[in-house]
């Protein structure tokens, strides 16, 4: 198979970031490149176009839906794991929406009916629970004359899934990992298998059970899901792949990817759905900050006007030591800092990192990879001010900006 890898954008995204201006940004401010985000999209299209697969967009990792319309020129549409995500994506996508959640209140349900076009269950108990509302739905639905669902909505019904658990190796940290031992993430094969016969009504198998990985991840996972739950897999319509497939990241093997879903759907006969959150964003996005503050203590530590613990609440729960355009890894240059946020949190540090000239108040940071997992998690713990969204087009130009003030931090409280 030919390499489909051709990149209009630089590979190095920190490369491309450092030559781009963000003196004239307001700090603190997440900065979304449309570029960079495209260049990931049309990675995942030439998969699309390889493999006939549907990938969607998890909104759980990104969900500025101003980029929505770019988006939408590449996938399908969106995954969500909430009935807000689900509105979201079926107001401001306006294509396909697929939901998960370890469990639905019945409330969930009335309202997934408006706005879902795929339900996946976590347990069959959930799954007899709800079986005849959403059943009695689809029935009224293809009819047309079912009065919840909008002109265009008419044809809508629901299809409905089992999330599996296919017990591969997963992530190595268990936060991140659907597969750890005693994991309450989908439906273990022992479980199936006392109910597997009662598969009416259910049209797919979702598995969702990477974070960050590679293909041979997601060989390790198939060939689990194969060899547990290959029986049923002829029986379904689609088989969802989940997410955590790392596709636009530069080592990723986008080729072996395409065999693979090539492979399974011909062999089985079903639509392969993949839902990455992270690929889908990943590397379009920075965080840009200012020094506020040199203090001393055991080493120089400077003060950001951003947070950890609010702006980049992965740094703190993975954790993990983001990167810095044109910083070195501690002693590495010759000036060295413990970078701190606004929070009063002790622990809210970002890391340390070096620098080739001294830090001093009104210098800026440009924090790299923080359009995923940042907005979606933000917190505003302290009533400390949320960043920017700011978006700039191809060319640079700051496109769209919105700000964040005193209203939402009221407005979460009362
Ligand atoms: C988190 C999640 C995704 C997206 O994962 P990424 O690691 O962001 O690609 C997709 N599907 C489900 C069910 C998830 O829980």
């Amino acid at each position: 198979m030919k390499k489909i890898f051709e990149p209009h954008w630089e590979r190095d995204r920190e490369a491309f970031f450092s030559k781009v201006d963000f003196s004239k940004i307001k700090t603190p401010s997440y900065v979304i490149h449309e570029g960079v985000l495209e260049d990931n999209l049309k990675i995942l299209k030439k998969v699309k176009d390889r493999t006939g697969c549907t990938i969607l967009l998890a909104l759980k990792g990104y969900a500025a839906w101003k980029t929505f319309p770019l988006i939408g020129r590449y996938l399908d549409g969106v995954c969500a794991s909430s009935v807000n995500e689900a509105r979201l994506g079926r107001e401001e996508f306006g294509k396909e929406v697929h939901s998960f959640a370890p469990a639905y209140t019945e409330q969930d349900i009335r309202e997934h009916l408006q706005c879902s076009d795929h339900l996946i269950f976590n347990s069959f108990s959930q799954w007899d629970q709800y079986k005849k509302t959403i059943m009695g739905c689809n029935k009224k639905t293809m009819k047309g004359n079912n009065k919840n669902n909008n002109e265009k909505n008419k044809d809508r019904t629901i299809e409905c899934g089992i999330r599996i658990n296919p017990e591969s190796a997963g992530a190595e940290n268990d936060l991140y990992n659907p597969c750890a031992k005693g994991s309450r993430m989908g439906v273990t094969i022992a479980e199936f298998r006392k109910h597997g016969d009662g598969l009416d009504g259910i049209s797919g198998l979702h598995f969702h059970a990477l974070c960050e990985q590679n293909v041979d991840a997601l060989e390790d996972a198939l060939f689990r899901v194969e060899n547990s739950f290959g029986k049923y897999l002829k029986r379904m319509k689609w088989v969802n792949f989940g997410g955590g497939h790392h596709i636009t990241r530069k080592d990723y093997d986008v080729d072996r990817l395409c065999r693979l879903i090539s492979t399974f759907r011909k062999k089985y006969g079903v639509q392969v759905i993949v839902e990455p959150g992270e690929a889908v964003a990943l590397n379009a996005g920075v965080l840009v900050s200012s020094v506020l503050d040199i203090i001393e203590n055991d080493g120089k530590i400077a003060i950001l006007d951003t947070t950890a613990e609010d702006h980049m609440p992965d740094v703190l729960a993975m954790p993990y030591r983001p990167s810095i355009i044109g910083a070195g890894k501690p002693g590495e240059k010759k000036h060295t800092y413990r970078l701190g946020g606004l929070t009063c949190l002790s622990g809210d540090f970002i890391g340390s990192y070096s620098f080739d000239r001294e830090l001093k108040p009104g210098d800026r940071l440009v924090f790299q990879n923080m359009a995923i997992y940042t907005m979606v998690k933000n917190t505003l713990f302290n009533g400390v001010r949320l960043p920017d969204i700011v978006i700039m087009d191809k060319t640079n130009k700051v496109v769209h900006v919105k700000k964040f003030g005193y209203g939402e931090y009221r407005e979460r409280l009362s």
